[in-house]
Protein backbone atom coordinates (compact mmCIF):
# COMPACT_ATOMS: atom_id res chain seq x y z
CA UNK A 1 0.00 0.00 0.00
CA UNK A 2 1.06 3.14 -1.19
CA UNK A 3 1.19 5.90 1.83
CA UNK A 4 2.33 9.10 0.95
CA UNK A 5 4.16 11.82 3.20
CA UNK A 6 4.49 15.74 4.03
CA UNK A 7 7.04 15.69 0.79
CA UNK A 8 4.30 14.44 -1.40
CA UNK A 9 1.70 16.11 -0.15
CA UNK A 10 3.65 19.45 -0.73
CA UNK A 11 4.42 18.60 -4.48
CA UNK A 12 0.74 17.76 -4.78
CA UNK A 13 -0.48 21.38 -2.95
CA UNK A 14 1.57 23.43 -4.97
CA UNK A 15 0.20 21.94 -7.91
CA UNK A 16 -3.32 22.44 -6.76
CA UNK A 17 -2.74 25.84 -5.35
CA UNK A 18 -0.51 27.20 -7.91
CA UNK A 19 -1.98 25.51 -11.06
CA UNK A 20 0.59 24.23 -13.75
CA UNK A 21 4.06 24.70 -13.01
CA UNK A 22 7.17 25.41 -15.03
CA UNK A 23 9.12 22.43 -14.81
CA UNK A 24 12.23 24.51 -12.74
CA UNK A 25 9.58 25.88 -10.60
CA UNK A 26 8.55 21.95 -9.32
CA UNK A 27 12.34 20.97 -9.01
CA UNK A 28 12.91 23.66 -7.54
CA UNK A 29 9.82 22.26 -5.04
CA UNK A 30 11.20 19.04 -4.86
CA UNK A 31 14.82 20.26 -3.81
CA UNK A 32 13.49 21.75 -1.34
CA UNK A 33 11.26 19.45 0.59
CA UNK A 34 13.78 16.37 -0.56
CA UNK A 35 17.13 18.48 -0.07
CA UNK A 36 18.05 16.75 -3.33
CA UNK A 37 17.92 17.95 -7.10
CA UNK A 38 15.69 15.78 -9.66
CA UNK A 39 18.27 16.20 -12.37
CA UNK A 40 21.07 13.79 -10.11
CA UNK A 41 17.94 12.05 -8.27
CA UNK A 42 15.74 10.68 -11.54
CA UNK A 43 14.80 7.31 -9.97
CA UNK A 44 13.97 9.11 -6.77
CA UNK A 45 11.88 12.05 -8.44
CA UNK A 46 9.90 9.16 -11.06
CA UNK A 47 9.19 7.51 -7.93
CA UNK A 48 8.02 10.46 -5.87
CA UNK A 49 5.55 10.62 -8.93
CA UNK A 50 4.75 7.24 -9.25
CA UNK A 51 3.50 7.04 -6.19
CA UNK A 52 1.65 10.51 -5.99
CA UNK A 53 -0.51 9.12 -9.29
CA UNK A 54 -1.47 6.16 -7.93
CA UNK A 55 -2.92 7.83 -5.39
CA UNK A 56 -4.20 10.63 -7.28
CA UNK A 57 -6.02 7.71 -9.35
CA UNK A 58 -8.45 7.07 -6.84
CA UNK A 59 -10.16 10.79 -7.35
CA UNK A 60 -9.33 10.21 -11.07
CA UNK A 61 -7.09 12.81 -11.46
CA UNK A 62 -3.50 12.45 -12.56
CA UNK A 63 -0.34 14.46 -12.69
CA UNK A 64 0.63 15.20 -15.69
CA UNK A 65 3.82 16.90 -17.73
CA UNK A 66 4.22 17.98 -21.65
CA UNK A 67 5.07 20.86 -23.28
CA UNK A 68 4.11 23.99 -23.32
CA UNK A 69 4.03 24.77 -27.44
CA UNK A 70 4.03 28.03 -27.09
CA UNK A 71 7.94 28.26 -25.45
CA UNK A 72 8.87 24.75 -25.71
CA UNK A 73 9.37 24.45 -22.28
CA UNK A 74 8.01 21.33 -20.12
CA UNK A 75 5.29 22.17 -17.36
CA UNK A 76 3.64 19.90 -14.94
CA UNK A 77 -0.19 20.03 -13.46
CA UNK A 78 -3.10 17.97 -12.06
CA UNK A 79 -5.59 16.80 -14.47
CA UNK A 80 -8.92 14.84 -13.55
CA UNK A 81 -9.03 11.94 -16.22
CA UNK A 82 -12.60 11.97 -16.90
CA UNK A 83 -13.35 11.56 -20.55
CA UNK A 84 -15.15 14.86 -20.86
CA UNK A 85 -12.35 16.53 -21.90
CA UNK A 86 -14.43 19.94 -22.80
CA UNK A 87 -16.12 20.18 -19.42
CA UNK A 88 -13.05 20.88 -17.54
CA UNK A 89 -13.72 24.09 -17.02
CA UNK A 90 -15.86 22.82 -13.66
CA UNK A 91 -18.76 24.88 -12.65
CA UNK A 92 -16.48 28.35 -12.69
CA UNK A 93 -17.89 29.45 -15.80
CA UNK A 94 -21.13 30.48 -17.34
CA UNK A 95 -22.10 28.45 -20.47
CA UNK A 96 -21.39 31.37 -22.64
CA UNK A 97 -18.00 31.78 -21.47
CA UNK A 98 -17.38 27.79 -21.87
CA UNK A 99 -19.44 28.55 -25.76
CA UNK A 100 -16.29 31.67 -26.21
CA UNK A 101 -13.33 28.93 -25.28
CA UNK A 102 -14.40 26.44 -27.20
CA UNK A 103 -14.70 28.60 -29.85
CA UNK A 104 -11.34 30.03 -29.47
CA UNK A 105 -9.77 26.59 -28.86
CA UNK A 106 -11.11 25.29 -32.12
CA UNK A 107 -10.55 28.28 -34.12
CA UNK A 108 -7.03 28.00 -33.17
CA UNK A 109 -6.59 24.18 -33.26
CA UNK A 110 -8.47 24.13 -37.07
CA UNK A 111 -5.65 26.89 -38.37
CA UNK A 112 -3.64 24.80 -41.04
CA UNK A 113 -0.63 27.28 -40.73
CA UNK A 114 -0.56 25.84 -37.28
CA UNK A 115 0.07 29.65 -35.67
CA UNK A 116 -0.95 28.22 -32.43
CA UNK A 117 -2.13 31.47 -31.63
CA UNK A 118 -5.36 33.58 -33.18
CA UNK A 119 -5.67 37.22 -32.92
CA UNK A 120 -7.93 39.43 -30.09
CA UNK A 121 -10.08 40.68 -32.62
CA UNK A 122 -10.67 37.07 -33.70
CA UNK A 123 -11.24 35.74 -30.54
CA UNK A 124 -13.96 38.62 -29.75
CA UNK A 125 -15.85 37.74 -33.00
CA UNK A 126 -15.85 34.30 -32.18
CA UNK A 127 -19.82 33.31 -32.58
CA UNK A 128 -21.56 31.69 -29.49
CA UNK A 129 -24.23 30.66 -31.26
CA UNK A 130 -21.96 27.82 -33.47
CA UNK A 131 -20.97 26.57 -29.79
CA UNK A 132 -24.62 26.71 -28.56
CA UNK A 133 -25.18 23.07 -30.00
CA UNK A 134 -22.24 21.38 -28.13
CA UNK A 135 -22.75 22.82 -24.82
CA UNK A 136 -26.38 23.28 -24.12
CA UNK A 137 -26.69 19.96 -25.93
CA UNK A 138 -29.63 21.39 -26.86
CA UNK A 139 -31.86 20.08 -30.22
CA UNK A 140 -30.90 20.07 -33.36
CA UNK A 141 -32.93 23.11 -34.27
CA UNK A 142 -30.66 26.08 -35.68
CA UNK A 143 -31.30 29.81 -35.70
CA UNK A 144 -31.18 32.68 -33.74
CA UNK A 145 -34.15 32.09 -31.90
CA UNK A 146 -33.13 28.75 -30.76
CA UNK A 147 -30.13 30.60 -29.03
CA UNK A 148 -30.68 30.78 -24.75
CA UNK A 149 -30.66 34.16 -23.98
CA UNK A 150 -27.47 34.06 -21.87
CA UNK A 151 -25.56 33.39 -25.17
CA UNK A 152 -27.25 36.11 -27.43
CA UNK A 153 -26.90 38.67 -24.67
CA UNK A 154 -23.25 38.14 -23.80
CA UNK A 155 -21.22 41.57 -24.62
CA UNK A 156 -18.22 42.24 -26.15
CA UNK A 157 -17.12 43.64 -22.73
CA UNK A 158 -18.31 39.75 -20.83
CA UNK A 159 -16.15 38.29 -24.04
CA UNK A 160 -13.14 40.17 -23.12
CA UNK A 161 -13.39 40.09 -19.40
CA UNK A 162 -13.44 36.22 -20.49
CA UNK A 163 -10.63 36.22 -22.28
CA UNK A 164 -8.50 38.21 -19.32
CA UNK A 165 -9.74 35.27 -16.62
CA UNK A 166 -9.36 32.41 -19.09
CA UNK A 167 -5.27 33.62 -19.50
CA UNK A 168 -5.57 34.47 -15.62
CA UNK A 169 -6.53 30.58 -15.05
CA UNK A 170 -3.92 29.21 -17.74
CA UNK A 171 -6.53 28.00 -20.11
CA UNK A 172 -5.50 30.87 -22.40
CA UNK A 173 -2.60 32.88 -23.03
CA UNK A 174 -1.36 36.11 -24.52
CA UNK A 175 1.85 35.27 -26.63
CA UNK A 176 4.37 37.87 -27.27
CA UNK A 177 3.42 38.43 -30.85
CA UNK A 178 0.16 40.16 -28.74
CA UNK A 179 -2.31 37.12 -29.96
CA UNK A 180 -3.97 34.90 -27.94
CA UNK A 181 -3.16 31.36 -27.64
CA UNK A 182 -3.96 27.70 -25.73
CA UNK A 183 -2.33 28.67 -21.88
CA UNK A 184 -0.55 25.19 -20.13
CA UNK A 185 -3.48 24.12 -18.53
CA UNK A 186 -4.90 23.34 -22.11
CA UNK A 187 -1.95 21.83 -23.16
CA UNK A 188 -2.16 19.47 -20.09
CA UNK A 189 -6.05 18.85 -20.26
CA UNK A 190 -6.12 18.69 -23.80
CA UNK A 191 -4.15 16.18 -25.00
CA UNK A 192 -6.23 13.55 -25.18
CA UNK A 193 -8.82 16.17 -27.52
CA UNK A 194 -6.12 16.94 -29.51
CA UNK A 195 -5.52 13.74 -30.86
CA UNK A 196 -9.53 12.71 -31.51
CA UNK A 197 -10.46 16.55 -33.31
CA UNK A 198 -7.63 15.28 -35.77
CA UNK A 199 -5.11 17.83 -35.56
CA UNK A 200 -2.59 16.92 -37.21
CA UNK A 201 0.70 15.62 -35.21
CA UNK A 202 4.36 16.53 -34.82
CA UNK A 203 6.01 14.22 -37.63
CA UNK A 204 9.05 14.03 -34.33
CA UNK A 205 7.16 14.38 -31.30
CA UNK A 206 4.64 12.64 -32.29
CA UNK A 207 2.13 15.36 -29.89
CA UNK A 208 -0.53 16.96 -31.42
CA UNK A 209 0.64 19.99 -33.53
CA UNK A 210 -1.06 22.85 -32.30
CA UNK A 211 1.79 25.53 -32.76
CA UNK A 212 4.42 24.26 -35.54
CA UNK A 213 5.79 24.55 -38.79
CA UNK A 214 4.16 23.43 -41.66
CA UNK A 215 5.58 21.74 -44.66
CA UNK A 216 6.11 24.11 -47.84
CA UNK A 217 4.52 20.88 -50.09
CA UNK A 218 1.19 22.31 -50.77
CA UNK A 219 -1.21 19.00 -50.24
CA UNK A 220 1.50 17.82 -47.10
CA UNK A 221 -0.22 18.42 -44.19
CA UNK A 222 3.19 17.41 -42.10
CA UNK A 223 3.93 19.46 -39.17
CA UNK A 224 6.89 20.12 -36.67
CA UNK A 225 7.24 21.47 -33.61
CA UNK A 226 9.50 25.02 -33.84
CA UNK A 227 11.32 23.05 -30.78
CA UNK A 228 10.86 19.54 -32.33
CA UNK A 229 12.35 21.46 -35.49
CA UNK A 230 15.26 23.22 -33.61
CA UNK A 231 16.32 19.83 -32.34
CA UNK A 232 16.57 18.10 -35.39
CA UNK A 233 18.10 20.51 -37.38
CA UNK A 234 20.82 20.81 -34.60
CA UNK A 235 21.18 17.26 -35.12
CA UNK A 236 21.39 16.57 -38.68
CA UNK A 237 23.83 19.50 -38.83
CA UNK A 238 22.58 20.57 -42.66
CA UNK A 239 19.13 20.78 -44.74
CA UNK A 240 16.57 18.55 -43.59
CA UNK A 241 13.69 16.50 -45.49
CA UNK A 242 10.09 16.50 -45.00
CA UNK A 243 9.59 13.01 -43.53
CA UNK A 244 6.20 12.55 -44.76
CA UNK A 245 6.76 13.95 -48.80
CA UNK A 246 10.66 13.91 -48.77
CA UNK A 247 10.50 17.25 -49.96
CA UNK A 248 13.52 19.45 -48.78
CA UNK A 249 12.68 21.49 -45.51
CA UNK A 250 12.99 25.19 -46.12
CA UNK A 251 13.57 25.98 -42.53
CA UNK A 252 13.05 29.77 -41.46
CA UNK A 253 13.43 29.02 -37.58
CA UNK A 254 15.65 31.51 -35.78
CA UNK A 255 18.39 30.12 -34.17
CA UNK A 256 17.81 30.15 -30.60
CA UNK A 257 20.07 29.04 -27.92
CA UNK A 258 21.42 25.58 -28.77
CA UNK A 259 20.96 23.02 -25.74
CA UNK A 260 24.72 21.89 -24.69
CA UNK A 261 23.67 18.68 -23.83
CA UNK A 262 25.57 16.98 -20.96
CA UNK A 263 27.16 19.77 -19.60
CA UNK A 264 27.45 20.52 -16.19
CA UNK A 265 24.75 17.92 -14.89
CA UNK A 266 26.25 17.63 -11.65
CA UNK A 267 23.65 18.32 -8.94
CA UNK A 268 24.05 21.94 -7.60
CA UNK A 269 24.61 22.36 -3.76
CA UNK A 270 22.19 22.71 -1.42
CA UNK A 271 22.68 26.39 -1.17
CA UNK A 272 20.84 28.04 -3.93
CA UNK A 273 23.64 28.50 -7.01
CA UNK A 274 22.56 31.97 -8.58
CA UNK A 275 25.04 31.84 -10.99
CA UNK A 276 25.56 32.59 -14.84
CA UNK A 277 24.95 28.74 -15.45
CA UNK A 278 21.23 28.81 -14.54
CA UNK A 279 19.78 29.08 -17.50
CA UNK A 280 22.13 26.53 -18.86
CA UNK A 281 21.12 23.84 -16.19
CA UNK A 282 16.96 24.62 -16.57
CA UNK A 283 17.76 23.47 -20.48
CA UNK A 284 19.77 20.31 -19.51
CA UNK A 285 16.93 19.51 -17.37
CA UNK A 286 14.30 20.04 -19.25
CA UNK A 287 15.98 17.46 -22.10
CA UNK A 288 16.25 14.52 -18.67
CA UNK A 289 12.29 15.13 -17.85
CA UNK A 290 11.81 14.99 -21.35
CA UNK A 291 13.48 11.79 -22.17
CA UNK A 292 12.40 10.56 -18.68
CA UNK A 293 8.62 11.37 -18.86
CA UNK A 294 7.59 11.31 -22.86
CA UNK A 295 7.48 14.81 -22.63
CA UNK A 296 7.75 15.63 -26.06
CA UNK A 297 11.17 15.71 -27.74
CA UNK A 298 12.21 11.69 -27.83
CA UNK A 299 11.76 10.71 -31.67
CA UNK A 300 10.89 7.42 -31.41
CA UNK A 301 7.89 8.04 -29.24
CA UNK A 302 4.87 6.65 -30.03
CA UNK A 303 1.53 8.11 -29.93
CA UNK A 304 -0.15 7.69 -26.40
CA UNK A 305 2.44 5.53 -24.72
CA UNK A 306 4.67 7.51 -22.44
CA UNK A 307 2.58 9.88 -22.25
CA UNK A 308 1.70 9.22 -18.52
CA UNK A 309 4.11 10.30 -15.80
CA UNK A 310 2.65 6.76 -14.38
CA UNK A 311 3.80 4.58 -17.23
CA UNK A 312 6.88 6.70 -18.15
CA UNK A 313 8.12 5.77 -14.81
CA UNK A 314 6.64 2.40 -14.28
CA UNK A 315 8.93 1.32 -17.71
CA UNK A 316 12.09 2.94 -16.53
CA UNK A 317 12.46 1.40 -12.64
ZN1 LIG B 1 7.11 17.80 -31.80
ZN1 LIG C 1 5.78 17.44 -46.63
Amino acid sequence: MTVLNWKHHTLIQALMSRGPLKEEELFKIFADVTGKYPQGNKREFNDYLLKINKELSYVQMEMRCCRNQNDGGVCYGLVNTVPDDQSKLGTKYSVPQIALFKGVIEAIVQDVTAQGSISNIDALNIRLENQVQTVTESESQEGPSQMPPALRNFSMSQKEKTLDELVRDNWLCHTPEGTIGLGARSYLDLRSWFHSSGIPSCEVCNEAGVKGKVCQNEGCTARIHHYCLEKKISQSRGEIVCPSCGIQWHHGVAKTEVIEEGEDLNEPSQSRPRTGSKRKKMKANKNMAAETFGCGSSQNSQSGSGRRITRASARSS
